[in-house]
Formats: C-alpha cells, structure tokens, sequence
C-alpha cells in the first residue's frame, strides 16, 4: 500500500479521461443530403448520412457535425445527461413536497394566520 492519495486521484483522472466522461444536452441527428454529382449513388435516393450533435443555445438551434467515431462518446453524454437531469428533478419533487409539508404543518401548529 505505498500509493499516495495523490497518486490515485491522478490515476481517477485519467480513467475519466480516457472514458470521455462527458454530459451533452442535445439529441443525436443524422444529416441527410445530395452532394449534387450526377452520378453519385445519392441521386438515386441513397443519400451521404452525417451523424451531428443538435442542441439549443439561448433558444437558438445548433448543429454540430461529427466524425462517425464521436457517436458512441456523443451518445454517452447525452443518456448521462438524461439519467442527471431525471435524477435532479426527482429530488426537486421530493425537496418541494417537503418544504410544502413542513410549510403546511407550521401553518398548522402556529394558528391563526391562513
Ligand atoms: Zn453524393
């Protein structure tokens, strides 16, 4: 046992890293589209696939364009982003029902003001 506690936070580090532990707010697309060559395969309806990120900004649209190797990390991040924010809002639901409770009871417990 002769790993410093620094140590293993730099070796946490970096299997964070190398995992691309990221959180995106978006949705995965797939971009559709003609290159315009006449005698491309896309004229014969089969048209060029890009994977992108779409996300909002300000109310904004955006669309980020990958490489076909991003999508497995893009897709993490967002179902990581799903699971947190589902996380988030159910304790929300429980902080706000226990706020009310405690609301309600000193009301009660107090009297008269209602
Ligand atoms: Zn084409």
């Amino acid at each position: 046992m002769q790993i410093g506690q620094m140590e293993v936070e730099a070796v946490a580090e970096k299997a964070r890293k190398k995992k691309k532990d990221v959180v995106l707010r978006g949705s995965l697309y797939t971009m559709r589209r003609k290159c315009g060559k006449e005698n491309c395969r896309c004229a014969d309806g089969d048209p060029h696939e890009t994977p992108a990120l779409s996300y909002w900004v300000r109310g904004k649209p955006k669309l980020l364009t990958l490489r076909p190797e991003d999508v497995p990390v893009v897709k993490g991040g967002i179902e990581a982003y799903r699971r947190q924010k589902a996380e988030l809002d159910e304790r929300s639901e429980r902080d706000v029902a226990a706020l009310k409770a405690e609301l309600e009871q000193r009301r009660a417990s107090g009297g008269g003001r209602k």
